[in-house]
């Protein structure tokens, strides 16, 4: 039978966890505290951003938000990053994408303290990752993996294609997945033939944002399928899979909406207690 894959089901499994483990630390006087950075007024982030002050109330992190105006330069960027990265209380940073056309992102994330990087998008964490040095990952690939985790999906020995090489999704996620002995390969828009690969995979996931490009004559039977994309299609949201179609045929896939989301922010509060834990030597 299919097993729907809910995010939600797993953010309320995980949250009493978090919630002991921030208790943990806040006997110790330790208050974990994440800092987020916002420049400019985009719907996708300040929604995001919502989803994330809400969960770090019901978890007990603290959570400071930092707006800057669209037009804030390039230094006045950068000069809050240091200032961020030097205060003990904030133990992480996180810079909500994208950024206004006129920064420039790879400096700016760059300027994070590799220790306070909670989405690990410094070169030295995505070094760690790759070396297997660190739990540190972009949240929406560390979602995925308790998402898999929490509904006991085999990886190992399993054959992996993820469709998309983002730096937040696909790229982190197949180091996640190479950690935990699968077979790995990344599709993309210059693939040959995306239907001979993505048929031979055991777990498929997709990261694409084109809605149902995924369709049922290029799943394998009894697989695992993992959509990661929020599309609108006819006023309705919708993932890359043709969800109606594909879900009868698999062992189990993701909804959209309510499957990658909820667990991505969950995963996000799981590195800011990371981060604090390893800043006290914990
Ligand atoms: P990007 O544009 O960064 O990545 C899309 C990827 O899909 C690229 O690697 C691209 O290839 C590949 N691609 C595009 N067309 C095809 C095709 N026809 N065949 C195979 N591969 C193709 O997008 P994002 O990662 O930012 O977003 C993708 C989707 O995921 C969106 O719907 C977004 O809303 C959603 N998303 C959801 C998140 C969540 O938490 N649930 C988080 C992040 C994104 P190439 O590299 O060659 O261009």
């Amino acid at each position: 039978m299919m097993r729907l894959l809910k995010g939600k089901t797993v953010v309320n499994h995980e949250i009493p966890e978090l919630k002991a483990q921030v208790s943990r630390l806040r006997a110790d006087d330790v208050e974990p505290t994440l800092a987020v950075i916002m420049a400019g007024k985009d719907p996708a982030s300040e929604l995001y951003l919502k989803a994330q002050k809400k969960m770090a109330v019901r978890i007990g992190i603290r959570q400071q938000n930092y707006f800057l105006p669209s037009n804030a330069s390039q230094e006045s960027f950068l000069s809050l990053i240091r200032e961020l990265n030097q205060d003990s209380k904030i133990h992480a940073i996180l810079v909500e994408l994208p950024l206004p056309a006129h920064l420039d992102e790879n400096l700016v994330t760059q300027t994070i303290s590799a220790d306070k990087d909670v989405d690990g998008m410094t070169d030295v964490n995505i070094g760690r990752l790759w070396r297997g040095t660190s739990v540190i990952a972009p949240a929406t690939a560390a979602g995925i993996m308790t998402l898999l985790h929490a509904y006991r999906i085999q990886i190992s020995g399993h054959f992996v294609v993820i469709v998309g090489r983002s730096q937040i999704v696909g790229r982190p996620l197949s180091a996640l997945m190479l950690r935990e002995n699968a077979t790995v390969v990344i599709a993309h828009s210059h693939t040959h033939d995306l239907k001979d690969l993505t048929r031979q995979a055991d777990i498929l996931i997709t990261d694409i944002g084109i809605p149902k490009l995924i369709t049922s004559d290029m799943v394998k039977k009894e697989s695992v399928i993992v959509d990661v994309g929020i599309n609108r299609a006819r006023g309705r949201l919708c993932g890359d899979v043709d969800f109606e179609r594909v879900a009868p045929l698999v062992h189990a896939i993701t909804p959209v909406p309510g499957g990658v989301g909820p667990v991505t922010v969950i995963s996000l509060m799981q590195q800011v207690i990371d981060l604090a834990r390893r800043q006290y030597g914990r």
